[in-house]
Parts: C-alpha cells; sequence; structure tokens
C-alpha cells in the first residue's frame, strides 16, 4: 500500500495543525513538488487563519502582513482545505487525525510566554508582552485584558524586536496607529494613555541586543519622541569590541544609537530610553500593583562556552514604573499526547522528525516545523527553509510509510462531534467582512476581536 501514496490513485493525505506562516510555508514545499498528489488540510484553532502574521506582526508593519497573499493563493488552490475553529486535543485528537492522515504536521508555534523569574512577577501590572501583542492585535484569547496606562512610564524588559514593536506602539501617535488595523480596544486605550517614558531594559550590552537595524532605526522617526541612550551605556569593553568585529547587525546598531546618543533630549512629549547592563531583580508593589523595578547593574562576562553572559556588579537601583511589560522570549506549550520538551518548550525532533524522547527515535508520520520545532526565533521568511527542510524528511520517509487506516473524508467526524469548522470561504466572508469595515473608515480592516461575533458573521454570511 505505501508503494502508492502520494499518487492521483491515492493522493499523500497530509494534516497541518496550525495555519500560521510555517505551516503554509510547508503547504508550499509539498504542493511544489511535481511527482507528489497531495491533499492537505489545515486545522487551526482560531476561526481565522495567518497566525502571528495577523496577531504577533505589528499593525504599524502593514506591508510585512502582504505576505498573506502568498498563503491565500495556497488555501484557494485545488488540494487545500482549510478548517479553521478546530481545537487539536478536544474536537480532534492525535488518535484521528494519525487515523485519517499519512503525515501530520505540528505548525502551532510557541503560544505562550517565558518568565523572568523574580520576586514580585505576579504583581498587577506585571504581564508578558504577548499578551500586550496579543491585546493590540485583536487576538480573541486576549481582547478582555486591561493595561494600566494611567502611569507615566512603563519598563519593557527584552532587547528582541517584540519589545522593540511594544515600546514603539507605547509612544506612538494613536492617530497614526488609528490608519491600521490595531484593534478598537486597543486604540480607544492607547488614546488615553498618560505613558509618557517606556524604559527599555537589556540585561547585556548594546552589541548584544537582539533588536535589528530597522527596527531601531523606526524609533528614530517616531514623531514627538525622543530617544535616548546613555553614551557611558555605548562605551565597549574588551568582549564586545571583538564580538563586533563578525556582526554587522551589531555595528549599525551601535552606529544608530550613538548617533541618538548625541542628539539627546529635544524635550518631545513622549520618550524611549533604551538602557543596556540593566536587569530587573525584583519588582517592588504597593497594594499588589506594581510600583517600582529594582535593576542591577551588570557587567558582561565570558561563560565557559564562549558566549557573552551578563553578571550582576551588586550595583543597585529603583525605578519607579505603574507597568512592567516582560519580553523576554515566546514559549512553547504542549500538545495533547504529542511529545514536548520542557527544556526548549518545543517539540522534540530530529531534521523535522517528531522523536519519541525516551526511545529518541522517529514516530513515523509526525513532523514539525516553525517556532514548535526551533524555538521562538527568526522572522517570517526564516520559516520557509526551515519547512522545507523538514518536507524532505517527510518525502524521504515515504516509501516505508503505511498509509492511514480510514479513507472517510475527516468531515464525517467533524459533523459527528458537532464541530462547527470555519472553511476557506468562510473566512474570506469574515475577511470581506472586516475589509469593508475598514475601507468605511480608510483603514485595511477593522478587525472582528471575539471568536463567536466571527462565528456569528460567518454564519449569517453562509445563509445568504
Ligand atoms: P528574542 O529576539 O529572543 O529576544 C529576547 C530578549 O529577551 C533578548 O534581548 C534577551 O536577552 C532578553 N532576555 C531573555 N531572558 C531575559 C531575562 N531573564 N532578563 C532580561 N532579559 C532577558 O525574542 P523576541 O523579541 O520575543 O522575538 C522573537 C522572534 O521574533 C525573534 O527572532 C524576533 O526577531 C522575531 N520578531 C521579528 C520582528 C520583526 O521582524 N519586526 C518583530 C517581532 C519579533 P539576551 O540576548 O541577553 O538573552
Amino acid at each position: 500500500m505505501s508503494v502508492h501514496l502520494g499518487t492521483t490513485d491515492r493522493p499523500l493525505r497530509v494534516a497541518i495543525i496550525g495555519a500560521g506562516p510555517a505551516g503554509f510555508y510547508a503547504a508550499e514545499a509539498l504542493l511544489k513538488q511535481k511527482q507528489l498528489v497531495c491533499q492537505i488540510d489545515f486545522f487551526n484553532r482560531l476561526p481565522t487563519p495567518y497566525g502571528l502574521v495577523r496577531e504577533g506582526v505589528a499593525p504599524d508593519h502593514q506591508s510585512i502582513k502582504a505576505v498573506t497573499r502568498v498563503y491565500d493563493k495556497l488555501a484557494a488552490g485545488t488540494g487545500v482545505r482549510y478548517f479553521g475553529n478546530v481545537t487539536f486535543g478536544r474536537d480532534l485528537t492525535r488518535a484521528d487525525l494519525k487515523a485519517h492522515y499519512d503525515q501530520l504536521i505540528y505548525a502551532v508555534g510557541a503560544q505562550s510566554d517565558r518568565k523572568m523569574g523574580i520576586p514580585g512577577e505576579d504583581l498587577h501590572g506585571s504581564l508578558p508582552a504577548t499578551i500586550f501583542v496579543g491585546w493590540y492585535n485583536g487576538h480573541p484569547d486576549y481582547q478582555q485584558f486591561q493595561f494600566d496606562l494611567t502611569h507615566e512610564r512603563v519598563v519593557v524588559v527584552g532587547n528582541g524586536n517584540v519589545a522593540m514593536d511594544v515600546t514603539r506602539i507605547l509612544v506612538s501617535d494613536p492617530d497614526d496607529l488609528a490608519k491600521t488595523d490595531m484593534a478598537d480596544h486597543a486604540l480607544e486605550a492607547l488614546r488615553q494613555s498618560r505613558v509618557r517614558e517606556v524604559v527599555m531594559l537589556g540585561r547585556r550590552g548594546p552589541a548584544q541586543a537582539a533588536f535589528t537595524t530597522p527596527e531601531l532605526k523606526e524609533f528614530g522617526e517616531l514623531p514627538g519622541v525622543d530617544v535616548i541612550v546613555d553614551p557611558a551605556d555605548l562605551e565597549l569593553d574588551a568582549l564586545s569590541v571583538a564580538s563586533l568585529a563578525e556582526d554587522k547587525t551589531a555595528q549599525k546598531n551601535i552606529e544608530l544609537l550613538r548617533a541618538y546618543a548625541a542628539r539627546g533630549r529635544s524635550g518631545a512629549p513622549r520618550r524611549i530610553l533604551m538602557r543596556f547592563l540593566a536587569s530587573p531583580v525584583e519588582l517592588l508593589g504597593e497594594a499588589g500593583h506594581v510600583s517600582a523595578v529594582k535593576i542591577e547593574r551588570n557587567q558582561l562576562v565570558q561563560a565557559v562556552d564562549g558566549s557573552v553572559r551578563a553578571q550582576g556588579s551588586g550595583n543597585f537601583e529603583t525605578l519607579p514604573c505603574g507597568l512592567v511589560l516582560r519580553s523576554v522570549g515566546y514559549r512553547g506549550v504542549p500538545l495533547l499526547d504529542v511529545p514536548y520538551s520542557r527544556g526548549s518548550g518545543t517539540i522534540p525532533n530530529i531534521d523535522g522528525r517528531v522523536i519519541d524522547e525516551e526511545q529518541g527515535t522517529p514516530i513515523a508520520g509526525e513532523y514539525v516545523v516553525g517556532w514548535a520545532k526551533r524555538g521562538p526565533s527568526g522572522v517570517i521568511g526564516t520559516n520557509k527553509p526551515d519547512a522545507a527542510a523538514t518536507v524532505v524528511s517527510m518525502l524521504a520517509d515515504l516509501p516505508g510509510l503505511p498509509g492511514a487506516a480510514d479513507d472517510a473524508d475527516v468531515t464525517a467526524l467533524l459533523h459527528e462531534r458537532g464541530v462547527d469548522y470555519v472553511t476557506y470561504a468562510d473566512w474570506k466572508r469574515l475577511d470581506a467582512y472586516e475589509a469593508a469595515a475598514g475601507a468605511q473608515q480608510g483603514r485595511p480592516r477593522v478587525k472582528v476581536t471575539r471568536v463567536d461575533e466571527m462565528m456569528a458573521i460567518i454564519r449569517q454570511g453562509r445563509g445568504a
């Protein structure tokens, strides 16, 4: 039976769990195989597709979202179906999918966040940046959150591009944000915001910052915003000077940071303070709400593995603030019955083949792509070669693969379980609804942020 998989007589049946960039690039790589006939079904928890392109990419970065045109083309093509509003582990289990599909691809990203592990982290007013991002992007899981923007100062912990996004959004002019597809509830809250200063804390030096130069450049272009960098923070130690020689991004970052340091304060109404070699060691509170961050000054040391690490110097300061957003990385969460590596927060794999960690051997027919495979790193485009590499493993495994036992279409099972799944045509109805609402306001779209509302619009559309 296995020899016929991937032919017109017996197309290869692939289930992709998660309809974000990594999942779409895996589908693209499969569909590119001229000799392979395959049927790809996407299963996505939310009714809406595109994962972090819709719910992660900052609303003032609309051009990045244009990548969905490629995904749309794939989803609308033959051999691909979309099943939104289907929760893996509840509506369909791993066993269900294994019965119906020859190969499964987990493309679920990293749904949670890392913690700092310091006292006071759970005080009110201390939240992960991932939630703030989901909130301003209209992710249904976070639309009910409230962020206290009544204080003048917010502290953002971390020096990655997510930290850059949330910092920029906090000091941007709401009138500019109102031209984007930012969620209406966030726009409303930001219009009322009294935040005037965002302090970004990098635990290591400017030469080790994870952010990229275009994002740093954007800081300097924000109207009404001063970017403040202490020139003393840019005096590089020997370790940084050595690492800089081979790091073009860091070189450009330092150049730009020097220009910001030279520019100084103009008295603009809002400020971004970029601090380096500074770690939060405790969040202090009043009446259960964060009121200040205790910060330790760091120095850089070389670890035995050669990496440059931050080490506390024993010098502390206290910085009052009303909101702390930790932006120290995303983290994967386990899927029901699917191997999970607690250390890395990923699905353990070798070349994209999911492995049974105890045995250390691949599990036949199960694969992983994207952040669930390699951890939360890289830009959207990074997922393309990453997914293509997993597809190479999938194709190599085809000859020995036993085909799925159950030839019945999965829709029968979904109907039987009363799952009101969202098809691609359904999504296009919701998409058109959002775009039409946006057009009235000169915006790309007005996002619907609640699943029940999304489903009501979709059901109405089906009936029309
Ligand atoms: P990231 O790039 O891994 O940055 C995480 C930051 O958190 C680093 O500066 C890290 O410092 C710091 N950190 C970690 N643990 C810490 C702790 N305990 N205390 C203080 N700081 C700590 O992660 P991210 O910003 O979440 O971004 C995830 C991925 O998405 C990245 O690849 C990013 O480039 C990408 N992204 C891209 C864009 C864009 O292209 N515009 C936008 C958003 C996200 P160390 O370096 O010292 O560990």
